[in-house]
């Protein structure tokens, strides 16, 4: 009898002729997650068994695991060989002796001499006996022996099916570079789109020393929440500090906000084009602040020529949003106090609906193209 984890996938299934692929790239993710810790990955069919590990270690595998886009759900599982008295010992091992219970089988062997009706009965009946206070309740049990009996002569007996991350393997839909601030927003919306299998790599933005190193902490760490998603991720960090200052020194305060934006998506256009990313992609939700009306979305596009522009939070309320950010592990550091760069010199009345002809106006006071080589020369990479 051996302790195993199955693995389900999702909508790999629907996949296709491109399927092959698709189960490459998840093993290739799961071996990523699982690097370091002893462990074999076996294909059997329609799911993954990740066996050999230690047993001490089945709690952080499920919880790596758990990470991994593209797998629907998890059991801890016992494997053994197909033979009622085997099956019965591993129905045994994950019952309790007390309670309400059903047995569930299905047979995908089908030469074995019963089908999954009289195996359900038969071990139930054995357990039955042997607990005198267990009992059998079909509708509401206390825990199911789900008894999956495979085509390779060994059957596979489990109480749970854990829920997976869901979506699509990191790295079946093309690579994005997401624009990630210290907030709560960016990082949901990056995790939103490496789940639909999106390699998503990111850039911060800091006006250090307006911005101390705690903020730039901080967002190294939600970028790291998401890189555990994706089995790694870069970060690419930008100074627009001096930026920021020409802009307060020639500019309308008003537009302060505005102009900013329209520089980090100029500039996030050149890193992810020379990166091989093929969209950008940002935490903006219409309408949520005064820069997300759709004016300033319209400002900030305008300077964008060539990647599409993703912003999957649009539909969102910040309370589904703040929802999305617990589940994903990011909301009690996205809510540390340091302040990004959107809040050095910022006006008491930011311009809410921009004008493009006035943001344009604006912006004609300013060398765009110094500014943004000069930025460009401040440009990090940490590999996460
Ligand atoms: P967030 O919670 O993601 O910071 P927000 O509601 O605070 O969003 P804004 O600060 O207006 O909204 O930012 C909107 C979007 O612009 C962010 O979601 C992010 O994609 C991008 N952005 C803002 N500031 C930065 C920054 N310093 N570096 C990189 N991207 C940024
Ligand atoms: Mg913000």
């Amino acid at each position: 009898m051996e302790k195993v984890i199955i693995i389900r996938y999702s909508e790999i299934h629907l996949k296709g002729k491109n399927r092959g692929y698709f189960e490459r790239v998840l093993i290739l993710n799961m071996e990523k997650a699982l690097k370091g810790i002893k462990h074999e990955i076996k294909r059997t069919s329609g799911r993954y068994l990740v066996e050999g590990f230690e047993e001490f270690q089945t709690e952080e595998i499920l919880s790596k695991l758990k990470k991994v886009f593209g797998i629907h759900s998890l059991s801890v599982a016992l494997k053994v060989n197909t033979a009622m008295n085997e099956i019965y010992s591993a129905a045994k091992d994950v019952s309790f002796d007390k309670g309400s219970f059903k047995v569930v089988t299905h047979r995908a062997d089908k030469s074995f001499n019963l089908n999954s009706m009289q195996i359900s009965a038969e071990i139930g009946g054995r357990l039955l006996s042997c607990y005198k206070n267990l009992k059998v309740d079909v509708h509401n049990p206390s825990f199911t022996v789900n008894i999956d009996v495979r085509e390779d002569g060994t059957t596979l007996v489990f109480n749970e099916f854990l829920k997976g991350a869901g979506g699509m393997p990191v790295g079946t839909s093309g690579k994005g570079l997401l624009l990630i601030s210290g907030g709560i927003d960016s990082p949901v919306a990056g995790h939103m789109i490496a789940k639909r299998g999106m390699q998503v790599d990111g850039i911060h933005f800091h006006s250090y020393p307006y911005t101390n190193m705690q903020a730039r902490d901080k967002v190294i760490e939600l970028a790291e929440v998401l890189s555990r998603y994706e089995g790694g991720m870069k970060l690419y960090i930008v100074s627009v500090t001096h930026i920021q200052e020409e802009i307060h020194k020639r500019c309308n305060g008003e537009y302060m906000v505005t102009l900013l934006r329209r520089f980090m998506m100029r500039i996030a256009e050149r890193v992810g084009k020379s990166n091989g990313a093929q969209c950008l992609i940002t935490g903006e939700s219409l309408g949520q602040v005064a820069s997300q009306t759709i004016e300033g979305m319209t400002s900030s596009n305008s300077v964008i020529n060539n990647l599409p522009v993703l912003r999957p939070l649009c539909g969102f309320d910040k309370d589904e949003i703040i929802e999305r950010s617990r589940d994903m592990g990011a909301f009690e550091i996205s809510i540390r106090p340091y302040e990004d760069c959107c809040t050095v010199f910022l006006p008491k009345h930011p311009v809410i609906k921009p004008a493009l002809s006035n943001v344009l106006e604006e912006e004609s006071k300013l060398d765009i193209e110094t500014l943004i080589d000069e930025a460009l020369n401040s440009l990090e990479v940490l590999s996460l």
